[in-house]
């Protein structure tokens, strides 16, 4: 657990500023102007989840 915690560089809810996949499900699409949970991790860069996902 503290070892995936600091792979976390941070997360933040934001505007998707265009259309996306969820990192989780490929089928979930995030469209442009919804909300989506944007994850920054030290190996990957940034994933992002749709709402549901995110819960
Ligand atoms: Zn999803």
């Amino acid at each position: 657990m503290a070892k995936f915690k600091s792979l976390i560089v941070g997360a933040k809810f934001e505007v998707a500023s265009r259309k996306t996949a969820c990192k989780h499900d490929k089928k979930h699409v995030i469209t442009k102007g919804e909300f989506r949970l944007s994850v920054k991790n030290s190996t990957q860069g940034e994933s992002y989840y749709c709402i549901s996902c995110a819960k």
